[in-house]
């Protein structure tokens, strides 16, 4: 039966028993007011007419015969019982001859016989009318009490059944909406029956069983994607680790497995941290998502590992994995994925070359000191005398050969920086004695371009920590470059400042400037601003940063294009 004929029916049922028990107790009720009205107005008057009648037959003066007069006038309209009319007209005759002949004593005894018939004809009316209206009582209070059990009966029912007919189909049906929200697809309803709720878990049951069927298609759809993606990353060269957004491996493919030396179910589902104590390699890879540096500029170094017995070499990246959820605004972390490049060939390559070019320039250095020996015995007086075109030749063949010894020389202590292997010396030193070593050295270069090297220096400066023979060659390297990039007749400040902890010296000159763009880049190797036309190699700056910062120190640059440079470089102090 449907909900709303259930309950039009029982509200209904409700309805007409209220008005059957109305009808039932007014009609009792009327019923019960007749039968009253009946006894005071047929009989209880005609108690009392008697009673006047009889009263005033006692008395016997004229007023009270005429009282008796009115009362008999009242009872001759009152008949109401059976006799009763007879024994009226009896009390009439006789009240007739009594009125005719007062002295006959018989008649008032006949007038009072007749009344007290009368009397007793209306007690008995009276009696069995009360049981009348005591019957008609005892079937009100039946009648009522059938009626009003009856409401209560199905009042009683319709209160135990209608409220959970209506909400147990809605309490299965939420618990079963919750479970579909859940993704629990393969939930159904169960209340099969004919009314509204009946449709609803047919029409509920349907969209559940087309969800299942959407999710499942999808889900197949999604195991095999996510089966393509592992094949992918798995059959990948390149070791390649992810990670959720708690840092909990989530995959690792096998050449990754292999280098970490665990087997795939050690890694997989452990957090990062948990390997890490345990595994260098893992600490390593994760060094920077521990510390929470996202972005680092600087390129990092690539890491040796040993595996597979052999070293193998590989740059690491670390990409961090950011979506942004379906309907919202900002951006959220879900994850990391390390990638691990095999550059060991490439590293391979750059060892032969760097090997290459130690051994080359190691191989120059003896024929060009050999050389430079020979140009200044030529230029010896004491063996011959030259003339002008050779001394001028000779002085070019030595221009060359120094510059070839210099290059030479930078080109050496490339290999020392490529190969890791800076030779530091690193002794309690005096920072002016550097700076004036490095003065002399360059003395002659700036002479022939008529600069002048102003030399700011406090009187008492204290001892840096450092390797004395690298952090000369640095301040050459920049006093050479100040003297090469600036302009005839002017002057290059050299300046050494002391600090708390450090010892400052600076390089300015009022040369051609490095515009901003390649602030950064001179300190990379090979990198020469595009259009610089004196000769040079771009080693100078690469070299000397690798020296300064192999001592714990810095080397930075502030420049204006046009207006001038200035390089500084900071080494801590003694203590
Ligand atoms: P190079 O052998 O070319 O001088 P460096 O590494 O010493 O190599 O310098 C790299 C580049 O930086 C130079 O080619 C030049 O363009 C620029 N540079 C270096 N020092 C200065 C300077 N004092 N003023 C202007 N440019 C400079």
């Amino acid at each position: 039966m449907k909900i709303k004929t259930k309950l039009t029916l029982g509200v209904g049922l409700l309805f007409i028993l209220i008005i059957l028990l109305s009808i039932v107790g007014a009609r009792y009720i009327y019923a019960l007011k007749s039968d009253t009205e009946n006894i005071l107005v047929a009989n209880y008057n005609t108690l009392e007419y008697s009673r006047n009648m009889l009263l005033a037959l006692e008395d016997g003066s004229e007023k009270a015969l005429h009282k008796f007069e009115t009362n008999l006038q009242y009872q001759e309209k009152n008949i109401t019982e059976i006799g009763e009319n007879e024994a009226t007209i009896e009390v009439r005759n006789n009240f007739e001859d009594y009125k005719l002949n007062k002295n006959d004593s018989t008649v008032p005894g006949e007038i009072r016989k007749e009344i007290f018939k009368l009397m007793d004809l209306n007690m008995q009316a009276i009696q069995r009318k009360s049981e009348v209206a005591s019957v008609t009582a005892n079937k009100a209070v039946l009648w009522i009490g059938i009626t009003g059990t009856l409401c209560f009966i199905i009042a009683f029912i319709l209160l135990v059944n209608l409220p959970s007919n209506i909400a147990n189909p809605i309490k299965e049906l939420t618990e079963s909406i919750k479970q579909i929200a859940a993704k629990n697809y393969s939930e159904r309803v169960h209340f099969e029956s004919h009314s509204e709720f009946g449709q609803l878990a047919k029409s509920f049951n349907t969209m559940a069983e087309k969800l299942e069927e959407y999710n499942n298609s999808n889900l197949a759809k999604l195991m095999m994607e996510k089966k393509r993606i592992e094949t992918l990353i798995n059959n990948m060269q390149d070791p390649v680790i992810g990670l959720d957004e708690n840092l909990e491996v989530i995959f690792a493919n096998e050449v990754a497995v292999k280098i970490i030396g665990l087997s795939q179910t050690d890694i997989i589902g452990h957090h990062a941290q948990e390997l890490a104590v345990k595994n260098d390699l893992v600490r390593t890879l994760i060094q920077d998502l521990m510390t929470g540096e996202v972005e680092n500029s600087t390129k990092p170094k690539p890491i040796k590992i040993y595996a597979d017995n052999k070293e193998g070499y590989f740059e690491r990246e670390t990409l961090h994995i950011s979506i942004t959820p379906t309907g919202e605004q900002a951006k959220l972390l879900i994850g990391h994925v390390i990638i691990l490049r095999n550059v060991t060939e490439y590293k391979e390559l750059d060892f032969a070359k760097t090997n290459f070019i130690a051994t080359v320039s190691h191989e120059f250095k003896t024929p060009i000191s050999s050389i430079k020996m020979s140009l200044q015995l030529l230029q010896n007086e004491q063996i011959g005398n030259l003339n002008d075109e050779q001394k001028n030749l000779v002085d070019s063949i030595k221009d060359d050969a120094n510059r070839l010894l210099k290059i030479t020389g930078e080109l050496l202590n490339m290999t020392q920086v490529e190969s890791g292997n800076i030779q530091l010396s690193i002794l309690p030193s005096d920072p002016k004695e550097i700076l004036l070593y490095a003065v002399n050295a360059t003395k002659t270069q700036a002479e022939q371009k008529q600069i002048q090297l102003e030399i700011n220096c406090p009187e008492k400066v204290s001892k840096i920590q450092a390797d004395n023979e690298k952090t000369t060659w640095v301040l050459i390297n920049l006093i050479t470059n100040a003297i090469r990039y600036s302009y005839d007749n002017s002057i290059i400040f050299l300046t050494i400042q002391e600090t708390a902890n450090t010892i400052l010296f600076s390089v300015k000159d009022t040369g051609q400037g490095i515009s901003p763009q390649y602030k950064d880049k001179i300190f990379d190797r090979y990198f020469r601003v595009p259009g610089t036309k004196k000769e040079g190699t771009g080693l100078g700056l690469a070299i000397s940063k690798e020296f300064i910062e192999a001592q714990g120190g810095q080397i930075i640059v502030d420049s204006e294009f046009g207006a001038g440079s200035t390089f500084t470089l900071t080494l801590n102090k003694v203590g």
